[in-house]
């Protein structure tokens, strides 16, 4: 029976279990596993037929073991944080079986993200037999797979990129991130960085702003800002000259985070706190909504997409490949908001093709390494359908 096992009951864990649990005839059984159950149990009562459901602390290694031989799936859908990824694959290969994420590790200590670490588990990955999907949301994700169509359907060399990420959802809320929000201010406060002629180029945190189109959406501001995708495409797409990372932020959020930041309370820095030692990122993630609480009040849509320049037959072109979602279809269709869903289906999306057969391999790869047709087809069916712009 094929089985997946899905680690992280958050908000995009939810959007998994509801796309898989649309998708039975390849997912013949679904289990999801987090650290707290009772939020497994919840999502597993929206869903028509069985759920399974566990707990897991999934920063153990051998909890993660002892958790895939209870189930024995076929893939592992690591959907928890970032800091839990050396772990769940450390447990993959312990057991025999494929693994796929949406988000590369971090350490919980430094604000740092890299592929360094999981890349180097391509040898064990490959003794093992298994394969090893990695970021596979929409950025990381989607992206890789648009840059990776683009270069097999448009181009014969890609020399820029630029990665434009637009959420113009409303929540209605002075404040929120919209998906978990260390993470989210650990990405955004740090350094901007973009690669140019060969060489990583950067920047002050937000120093760089462009006013940017969005087809359906409208001008909206977007900041260069570091994101993961880069790391890969850099080393994997050949004749590059440029690549970039825009992301949208009002001033109304860039002015809480100034906030936030001028006062201390987006450090990782340990502080004594009534004879404790908290960290104040940590415990503003505590005071701020939870993200998985957001779908319902978010209206509005995200646009997220490529803007790819190359050459073609001698003649040079520009592509944009691009995604819009609308946060209210997302709550309809999985109880989540559109940041989520828009993760949540490529991490199904991925699975899937995998336990289909048709993504297959022995070690680690990243998304714009396999064939991006039928991911391509599957975002058309799932509720991410594209739209490309030849210019
Ligand atoms: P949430 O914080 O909503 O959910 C994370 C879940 O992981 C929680 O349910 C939490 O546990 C569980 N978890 C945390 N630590 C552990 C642990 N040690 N063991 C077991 N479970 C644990 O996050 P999101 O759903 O918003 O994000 C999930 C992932 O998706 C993150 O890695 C994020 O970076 C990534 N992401 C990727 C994007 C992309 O486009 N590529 C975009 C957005 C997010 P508990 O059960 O206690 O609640």
């Amino acid at each position: 029976m094929k089985t997946v096992l899905i680690i992280g009951a958050g908000g995009v864990g939810r959007v998994v279990t509801h796309k898989a649990a649309q998708n039975r005839d390849v997912f013949e059984k679904i289990v999801l596993a987090s650290r707290t159950k009772s939020k497994c149990d919840q999502i597993a009562s929206e869903i028509e037929g069985e759920v399974i459901t566990d707990s897991v602390n999934a920063d153990i290694t051998d909890e993660v073991v002892e958790l895939i031989e209870r189930h024995n799936p076929q893939i592992v859908v690591n959907v928890a944080l970032p800091y839990q990824d050396l772990a769940i694959m450390d447990a993959c290969v312990k057991t025999g079986v494929h693994y796929l994420d949406t988000a590369n590790y971090e350490h919980p200590d430094t604000a740092h993200f890299e592929y360094k670490e999981q890349w180097a588990r391509d040898d064990i990955f490959k003794e093992a037999e298994i394969l090893g999907v990695l970021g596979s949301g929409f950025d990381p994700g989607v992206t890789n797979i648009f840059v990776a169509y683009a270069q097999k359907h448009y181009f014969d060399e890609i020399h820029y990129v630029d990665i434009l990420d637009c959420n113009d959802g409303d929540h209605g809320y002075h404040f929120a991130t919209n998906f978990n929000p260390e993470i989210n201010i650990r990405e955004i406060t740090a350094d901007g960085r973009y690669w140019e002629n060969g060489e990583w180029v950067t920047v002050p945190a937000l120093s760089q702003k462009i006013d940017w189109d969005y087809p359906e959406v409208g001008v909206r501001d977007s900041y260069l800002i570091y994101h993961e995708e880069m790391e890969s495409l850099t080393k994997n797409i050949p004749h590059l000259k440029r690549m970039r990372f825009f992301m949208t932020f009002s001033e109304k959020y860039l002015t809480h985070l100034r906030v936030l930041e001028n006062i201390g309370m987006t450090s990782i820095e340990p502080i004594n706190f009534n004879g404790q030692e908290i960290i104040p990122l940590q415990f503003l993630t505590a005071v701020l909504p939870d993200p998985a609480t957001l779908g319902e009040r978010t209206k509005g849509k995200t646009n997220i997409g490529v803007y790819v320049t190359g050459i073609k037959d001698g003649v040079e072109k520009t592509v944009y490949i691009y995604n819009v979602a609308q946060h209210e279809e997302a709550y309809r269709d999985t109880k989540a908001n559109g940041v989520s869903f828009t993760t949540g289906v490529p991490a199904m999306i991925g699975a899937k093709l995998v336990l289909e057969g048709k993504w297959s391999g022995k070690g680690v790869f990243n998304m714009e390494e396999f064939d991006p047709d039928p991911f391509m087809e599957e975002l058309n069916l799932r509720g991410l359908p594209w739209k490309v712009i030849e210019k």
